[in-house]
């Protein structure tokens, strides 16, 4: 009975690519701007020192009182720590530098892996009946990326439409099949998302014709064209869905969303 009432657990996606400039905080500002258009409630939690979700979404650094940093290392509750942003329906738990200490701190915890699981299972979350939790990984496979693989239920991959870009894939995919061995089963694959594709350049159709290749269906249908409205947003504190709606990056966007949704709805992965 009581279970009825209570709302259905979070989707927790993380995006990781140990590679930077990738496209993984921009990803993760305009897959939950995306997402909250369909209506669906957002919890993005930034597990990047550089704090650039947190900055993209408008929440300045002197807001941050409490962060990801304190989530993991503090048992801070998450409603103390979480902050709604401009964006309607996307909440954030922002971070700071102070996290960049946090990989080091955890290397003598004994529950090193699995703090942001446990910290995502405080029981106050149901009290904001998020429907995805989006996890911004650092460029790293760090200890922080661990803990957002430990407690995801699927990880997403920006790839930059370029030449090595398939050479780092590997390594993260190897990655995610030792997750899957030690720490986390049930782990999936939730896709991989062609960034900055450049449809007259050669190489981007080169990458793109080996990624769906190599990796068939695990590659989205929806690429993200290289838009430079896409890359203003951020310094007007905003995702490309609000700053300009009808641009080619927020309509792409908006379709990763729509195959998001569509592979939580099967769980064909
Ligand atoms: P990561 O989080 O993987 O380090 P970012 O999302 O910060 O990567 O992106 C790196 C840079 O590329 C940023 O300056 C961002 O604005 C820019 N960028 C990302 N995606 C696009 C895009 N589709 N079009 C144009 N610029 C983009
Ligand atoms: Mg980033």
């Amino acid at each position: 009975m009581s279970d009825l009432s209570r709302p259905p657990a979070a989707k927790i996606i993380a995006i990781a690519n140990q590679k930077g400039g990738v496209g993984k905080t921009t990803t993760a500002i305009n897959l939950a701007a995306a997402l909250a258009e369909a209506k669906k409630n957002i919890l993005l939690v930034d597990l990047d020192p550089q704090g650039n979700a947190s900055t993209g979404l408008g929440i300045d650094r002197e807001n941050r009182d409490f962060t990801t940093y304190d989530l993991l290392l503090e048992d801070t509750p998450l409603n103390q720590i979480i902050q709604s942003t401009e964006t309607k329906r996307v909440s954030i738990v922002p971070a700071t530098v102070d996290l960049s200490s946090a990989d080091i701190e955890l290397y003598t915890n004994e529950k090193r892996n699995h703090l942001l699981r446990d910290a995502l299972k405080q029981p106050d979350i149901d009290g904001f009946a998020f429907d995805y939790i989006l996890v911004d990984c650092p460029p790293s496979l760090n200890l922080l990326t661990v803990n957002a693989m430990v407690a995801a239920d699927s990880v997403l991959v920006p790839l930059q439409s370029e030449f090595f870009a398939l050479e780092g894939l590997s390594q993260l995919m190897l990655t995610i099949r030792e997750m899957r061995e030690v720490a986390n089963p049930n782990l999936r694959i939730e896709g991989i998302v062609l960034t900055m594709y450049d449809s007259r350049n050669n190489l981007s159709q080169q990458v793109e014709a080996d990624a769906r290749d190599n990796l068939g269906d695990l590659v989205f249908k929806t690429v993200i064209p290289r838009n430079v409205r896409v890359s203003e947003a951020p310094s007007f504190a905003m995702p490309v869905l609000s700053y300009d709606p009808t641009s080619k990056g927020a309509m792409a966007y908006r379709a990763l969303g729509k195959e998001v949704i569509k592979n939580n709805a099967v769980k064909k992965r």
